[in-house]
């Protein structure tokens, strides 16, 4: 039988600072699993503020939750900023935290195990929430701040700087793991003729949509960037050339049969799509520069397709 039990637990700092029991505290079981509560408390303080990484923190959590009363998994959520993060495995008994501080939602954590969590042990897992707080608020706004710095602020995919650092992490492992890698660059075919008709409000309309219905076609893993002004960029890592010319061909399917609306009227847009996979010893730029070539025969062959090298 599994049990879920759920709870929402607004750390207001009065109460933080002042230390004071929680609900679960005054009905709190005789039966404490953590022995030395206190310098499970002080450890975790101090490990908690090493990093401003949103899974750092969350794993070192877990990690030394789990030492203290068996959890087998720590998931946190948050669907605003898009954000799922697993610790452990799933397993039958739950217990939820909806976690907001002075009214800010800061996201969901779920702990999980195969034997139910008594009263005494959810009293523990609150009052370490409470530690948990200001390292999980500080990531949170440090994760914010990345997305910002590397994500294009009209359609949300990664911009050029993302980019460069996606491929200086992604070439030289699939080079050094000798994995395939490949490339997609797409343009958006005849983009300044719906600047012209639509004005270019409508344009960024256009440019949103079609950001959304790519990332609908790629797994959560792939990376999408605003490569130029309609110029997306692709990297698939662990795929090769065929399997992204599939990858491409579902995209360029998928923005033909878009259905999106500007001025009540449809609008249909097309893409043009080159492909290329990583040689032995190619640079991040010279596949760059073979990929931007299969786009311009995409374009010379008529535009609404993809060419593979
Ligand atoms: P082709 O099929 O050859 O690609 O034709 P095209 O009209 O799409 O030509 P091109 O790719 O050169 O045109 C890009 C256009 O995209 C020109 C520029 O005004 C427009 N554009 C670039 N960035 C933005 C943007 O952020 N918003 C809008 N609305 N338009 C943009
Ligand atoms: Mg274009
Ligand atoms: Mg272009």
């Amino acid at each position: 039988m599994s049990s879920t039990l759920g709870n929402t637990i607004d750390f207001d700092s009065a109460r933080l600072k002042l230390g004071l029991p929680s609900a679960v505290h005054r009905v709190a079981a005789p039966r404490p699993r953590i022995t030395d509560l206190p310098a499970l408390q002080q450890r975790l303080a101090q490990m908690l503020q090493t990093s401003l990484e949103l899974d750092r923190v969350l794993s070192m959590f877990f990690a030394q939750l789990a030492e203290h009363m068996a959890l087998d998994e720590l998931r946190f959520t948050h669907a605003a900023h898009n954000i799922l993060l697993q610790n452990g495995k799933a397993a039958t008994h739950r217990c939820n935290y909806r976690i907001t501080h002075a009214g800010e939602y800061l996201g969901d954590i779920q702990f999980s195990r195969s034997k139910r969590f008594d009263g005494a042990e959810l009293a523990q897992i609150e009052s370490l929430m409470g530690i948990l707080l200001y390292p999980l608020r500080n990531a949170l706004l440090y994760h914010q701040a990345m997305q910002r710095a590397l994500s294009d602020s009209l359609t949300g995919a990664g911009n050029r700087f993302a980019l460069r650092h996606a491929m200086e992490r992604e070439i030289p492992a699939a080079a050094g793991h000798a994995r395939p890698l490949a490339m997609i660059i797409m343009d958006i075919d005849h983009f300044k003729a719906i600047n012209d008709r639509y004005g270019h409000a409508g344009g960024d309309l256009a440019l949103k949509a079609v950001v959304e219905c790519m990332h609908g076609c790629l797994r959560s893993v792939d990376n999408l960037f605003r490569f130029g002004g309609e110029e997306f960029l692709v990297i698939l890592g662990d795929t090769d050339c065929s399997a992204a010319a599939q990858v491409a061909e579902r995209i360029r399917l998928a923005i033909e049969a878009m259905h999106f609306e500007i001025k009540d009227e449809r609008l249909r847009m097309t893409i043009s799509a080159g492909v290329a996979m990583l040689r032995e010893n190619e640079s991040g730029e010279a596949l760059l520069d073979r990929c931007d070539q299969q786009l311009y025969r995409a374009k010379q062959n008529g535009r609404n397709c993809v060419v593979c090298c």
